[in-house]
């Protein structure tokens, strides 16, 4: 099929990297049943090209081979049903909230599909009464019958549809105006079209060696496997490169910052100590201060830093940086710190602006970019930035995007690493000629991960939280004592405490999920809290919106901020002292964990409240660890559990993944023989000169051309 418009010279400029010829970066428009349209909805999904569309890996898959028949389903189960819309309506839960029901009948019987405050699902049923649905997720037998909550769900074609029958079948992330079984023959089109003309990256002893499909095989088998096994083996190829390129990048990267004289050796100044105890509001705590004289003595090295900086939520991490950053400064370096969110972006400049002006850097400015300036701040903060007038950068990825230059950037600082890849990170430090670095994260990651997935990093620990902090009390209530719950919350904000409100997470789109947030803020406004200030937030606002929302609510303007995850990381308002997380089961622990560390940031007691069924083991699990515990070493590794046995079609709970397809806690033994193989590769050829890794070098180069971590030639 030659449907590709790809140019000739398009076609010559990559033909080495292309077996067949056929070009990878083809714009994703070309790419069969895509067009204009398509392609434009596509790219909300970060899909550029026809490789990127190859590589938009299925979230999971289901078992067509075989439905399950309603009427055999029992308690717990986790099933896949396929039935004809019967009906759809909306009840009043005691907790004087909303459930929505869609009956669902399959010959053998009647399942009931339900969500809780999504009242814009009745309509989106009402539409599809008599025709056929696809539904998985867990079973629940109760007296009133049978009913899945929350169910993954989507429209069965009725004409035989051969990519979604009587196979496995995959299953994607979609968004707004494009569906599974477009996106599904999307891809067979493309694969047949593309999948030969990938090029192989693992050299052909190792691949035999480890017994590993090669990649058009394995690109083949991930999207449409012949049975389970096949699936398995193709995943299992694409995850040991991944992880390989990235051990094979960490082991370079930390070869050459080892190197003697490959980084500043900043001076500690006589004042400095001096200078951060005026700098800061409070005393700190003896952890903190062990912590900030490890980062001191590595950054006095001509050594380029790189450690890993871990605090649980709420550990006081912020002072720490503004300690290194401190350094750095006086030392008369930029420095920048790159924040995963706009709201925490932001949160960090409000805050470190204004203990700066405290001080005599005065004349020094602060400065915030974010992807929301108007073109005209832009080019003032970029100005500032490479003149080196401005010594201290806050932002978010905007920071590492082109256009960006410093004049002498000497520390690079990124809060809450998990949200970003290795790839942002030496993005970054590309930006200066050899920064150190210095990557904090709230996340706990259990030792073994660090070794292995941080391996190129030192790390710090802060293992104590400031004075005077009460453990925040965590309960797990279902949904019909909801009532009850919030008038637990109206009790605690009559004493002059603010609460936060999560909503339900909506997969589907983001469309959706603005709606459910939105309906939950009018229904506890108008139903349940019609005296007190109900916010809404949520990551369709505009930056100024939120950034009014937020303010609003640090200044007490706002009672309950009912929200959607985007108040996950880092918000810090220490007179918050309630969260409660409506449909707690749809999150992770990790998740869980940090949306719980917004609160119990005073001096006040205070409280987290998960509300729901537990409709499945993982799930009770998952409530049970929340309710026990607040140590975010045990939830660590409680999730490391958790994940490791179930999840198996490697969906990831938190937002943006770092890596595509493997999974840490999943993939721990691929990642192991990953990492023995790239250390071995690298001791015997540290610039993979031989001819049998020219390909491997071209993909890491690839990776990322400008990092100069490849000695070419
Ligand atoms: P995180 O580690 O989650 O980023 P922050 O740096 O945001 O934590 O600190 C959490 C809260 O604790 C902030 O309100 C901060 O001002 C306060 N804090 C940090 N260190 C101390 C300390 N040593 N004593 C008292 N309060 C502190
Ligand atoms: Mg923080």
């Amino acid at each position: 099929m030659a449907q590709s418009s790809t140019t000739e010279s398009g076609a010559q400029l990559t033909s080495s990297f292309a077996v067949g010829g056929r070009d990878l970066d083809t714009p994703v428009q070309f790419a069969k049943g895509v067009g204009p349209r398509v392609a434009s909805i596509l790219e909300k999904l970060g899909i550029f090209s026809v490789r990127q569309l190859l590589y938009h890996f299925p979230r999971r898959y289901e078992d067509r081979t075989q439905f399950a028949r309603v009427a055999q389903l029992e308690h717990g189960d986790t099933a896949t049903v396929r039935g004809v819309v019967i009906a759809a309506d909306n009840v009043k839960t005691r907790g004087s909230l909303v459930l929505t029901k869609a009956v669902v009948e399959d010959g053998s019987g009647v399942i009931v599909l339900t969500w809780f405050n999504q009242k814009f699902r009745k309509e989106q049923f009402l539409k599809l009464r008599g025709k056929q649905v696809i539904a998985y997720g867990a079973v629940t037998a109760d007296r009133w019958g049978l009913s899945m909550a929350n169910p993954d769900w989507e429209v069965y074609s009725e004409e035989s549809d051969p990519l979604a029958s009587g196979r496995v079948v995959p299953v994607y992330a979609l968004t707004e105006g494009l569906f599974q079984n477009q996106l599904r023959k999307i891809l067979r089109g493309t694969l047949d079209a593309y999948a030969s003309s990938v090029r192989e990256t693992l050299p052909e002893d190792l691949r035999d060696r480890l017994d590993l499909m090669d990649i058009s095989q394995a690109l083949t088998n991930i999207h449409f496997p012949e049975s389970w096994e096949a699936m398995e083996a193709a995943r299992n190829r694409l995850v040991f490169e991944e992880l390989f390129v990235l051990q094979l990048m960490l082991a370079m990267r930390k070869r050459e910052s080892q190197a003697p004289g490959a980084g500043i050796g900043f001076r500690r100044p006589e004042s400095f100590d001096e200078e951060l105890k005026q700098l800061l509001p409070f005393d700190l705590t003896g952890a903190q201060q062990r912590v900030i004289g490890e980062i001191a003595a590595d950054m006095a090295r001509p050594l380029c830093m790189n450690r890993l900086l871990q605090g649980d939520v709420g550990s006081g991490k912020t002072a720490v940086a503004l300690a290194a950053m401190l350094m750095a400064v006086r030392n008369g370096y930029q420095t920048a710190l790159m924040a995963p969110t706009e709201i925490l972006a932001e949160q960090h400049y409000l805050a470190i602006s204004r203990m700066v002006e405290s001080l005599s850097l005065l004349g020094f400015s602060v400065d915030l970019l974010t992807g929301s300036l108007r073109a005209k701040q832009r080019r003032e903060v970029l100005e500032r930035v490479a003149s080196g007038e401005t010594r201290i950068v806050i932002g978010t990825h905007a920071l590492i995007q082109e256009g960006v230059d410093f004049q002498r950037l000497g520390l690079v600082i990124v809060d809450e690493q998990h949200r970003f890849g290795v790839m942002q990170r030496a993005a970054l430090m590309d930006k200066g000629l050899t920064p150190d670095m210095l990557v904090m994260t709230a996340t706990p990651i259990p030792r073994t991960l660090t070794l292995t997935v941080y391996g190129d990093l030192d790390i710090s620990i802060i293992d104590e939280l400031p004075p005077g902090r009460k453990p925040v009390k965590t309960h797990w209530r279902n949904i019909g004592q909801r009532r009850r719950v919030y008038e637990g919350v109206g009790q605690v904000i009559a004493k002059g405490r603010q609460a936060y409100v999560v909503c339900p997470l909506v997969e589907e789109s983001e469309k959706l999920q603005v709606r459910a947030a939105s309906e939950l803020a009018e229904e506890l406004q108008s139903k349940v809290f019609p005296d007190l200030r109900v916010g809404l937030m949520h990551g369709q606002m505009k930056t100024d919106e939120k950034d009014r929302v937020m303010a609003d609510f640090r200044d007490g303007k706002i009672d309950i901020l009912v929200s959607t995850t985007v108040i996950e990381v880092g918000v810090d308002v220490p007179n918050a002292a309630v969260i409660v997380v409506e449909d707690a089961d749809r999150f992770g622990l990790a998740q869980l964990h940090q949306l719980r560390g917004r609160v119990g940031r005073g001096e006040h007691q205070s409280f987290c409240v998960l509300i729901c069924e537990g409709n499945s083991e993982d799930s009770i699990k998952r409530m049970q660890v929340m309710s026990s515990t607040n140590d975010g070493f045990v939830i660590a590794e409680e999730d490391l559990k958790l994940r490791g046995a179930g999840d198996l079609g490697g969906t990831k709970q938190t937002g943006e993944p770092t890596l595509q397809i493997a999974d840490i806690f999943r993939d721990i033994g691929v990642l192991e023989t990953a990492r023995k193989e790239a250390l071995e590769t690298i001791e015997r050829d540290p610039s993979l000169a031989s001819p049998q890794y020219a390909s491997l070098r071209k993909t890491l180069m690839q990776k990322h051309e400008a990092l100069q971590l490849v000695a070419v030639g």
